[in-house]
């Protein structure tokens, strides 16, 4: 049975004593670094702190953009020579946190991860890999210092689980302390249902016909272990959409038989392509690692990394490296 290793008195004392922060996520924030970084935010108001929330963005994904007026963008030299402390959620080296990393260095650090690979970094860490998702590290952090889990503080705490999980999807054998956290905030007020058409919910049908192009133009390697798909910079102007659609599109390829690796190309720009990794339960391909030769990162299962070469030149060294593997 897995359970939580305690967490540093340092750690707790900083938290308790000192008066402002600033709470820090990854760039391109997803479910599990907003629900951490909202969780933590709540967190600190409720111990009495001053508290700033920024990110680097972009937030022009819809079930997100709304909150792009509630972080900062930069953090501004009044504040830096406050001293303030930087509590950085779901990050797991500092070029994640884009300009932010900069404009936070010299600051005490805490950093609160569930991210296998990375760079360490922070003044203080506390960084759990088994952790499904790192909203679940700040509900152990609720716990230990004794502050109570309203029920809105308890639907971040689901919502970036959820979104980290596959919706419980991704929850291995013997880890049933995961279900127990989440059965807890369904019983302070959480409702899976609700959750799950804030996730899944209120896409643009320009989305679903963008997914079903992506989904048209996967193409199978390796006997069918490796598949991809890629997107280029005129879908722009084809599928008006600003969503991401990998989640589902690596739902969709995972579930062909005999598949590993999954890898889905976007065209940031000319010369930049954006790369999303996901690996099958079964297979033995670590996908972070992988990230990692690339510059990038994440999990074994599930990775990312933004890659400066054009699209075609990134599939072909991506389509050897996982040959490789295989
Ligand atoms: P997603 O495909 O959902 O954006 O990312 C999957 C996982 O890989 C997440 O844990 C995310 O933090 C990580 N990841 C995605 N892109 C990058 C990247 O460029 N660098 C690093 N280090 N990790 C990434
Ligand atoms: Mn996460």
């Amino acid at each position: 049975m897995f359970k939580y290793p305690p967490i540093d008195d340092q750690i707790l004392d900083l938290l308790r004593t000192k008066d402002e922060f600033i709470v820090l996520g990854h760039v391109s924030p997803d479910g599990d670094c907003l629900s951490s970084q909202m969780a933590m935010y709540s967190l600190l108001l409720k111990l009495g702190k001053t508290v700033h929330l920024a990110n680097a963005g972009p937030f022009d994904r819809s079930e997100i953009s709304h909150l792009r007026s509630d972080f900062l963008a930069h953090i501004d030299s009044e504040l830096y020579h406050r001293n303030p402390i930087a509590v950085v959620v779901d990050c797991s080296s500092p070029d994640r946190l884009g300009h932010l990393g900069a404009e936070i260095d010299g600051l005490t650090t805490v950093v609160f991860d569930h991210h296998s690979s990375g760079e360490q970094f922070g003044t203080y860490r506390y960084i759990v890999p088994r952790s499904v998702s790192t909203t679940l590290i700040i509900m152990q952090l609720y716990k230990a210092l004794d502050v109570e889990i309203s029920q809105e503080i308890a639907e971040h705490l689901f919502f970036g689980f959820a979104t980290d999980s596959g919706f419980f999807r991704f929850i291995n054998a013997y880890r049933g302390e995961t279900l127990r956290l989440a059965a807890e905030l369904v019983d302070l007020g959480v409702s899976p249902n609700v959750m799950n058409d804030r996730m899944t919910g209120g896409k643009s049908l320009g989305y679903v016909k963008y997914l079903g192009k992506l989904i048209d133009r996967s193409e199978s390697y390796y006997d069918g272990k490796l598949m991809i798909s890629s997107s280029c910079l005129s879908d722009r102007d084809t599928y008006i959409t600003t969503d991401k659609p990998s989640d589902l599109l690596y739902t969709m390829l995972l579930s062909v038989k005999g598949v590993e690796v999954v890898i889905f190309f976007k065209e940031l720009e000319m010369g930049v392509t954006e790369v999303g990794f996901r690996s099958s339960h079964q297979s033995t391909v670590d996908v972070g690692a992988l990230a990692e030769q690339f510059g990038g990162g994440g999990h074994k299962k599930a990775a990312g990394a933004t890659v400066h070469q054009k699209i075609s030149e990134t599939r072909k060294l991506l389509i050897e490296a996982v040959g490789k593997l295989l």
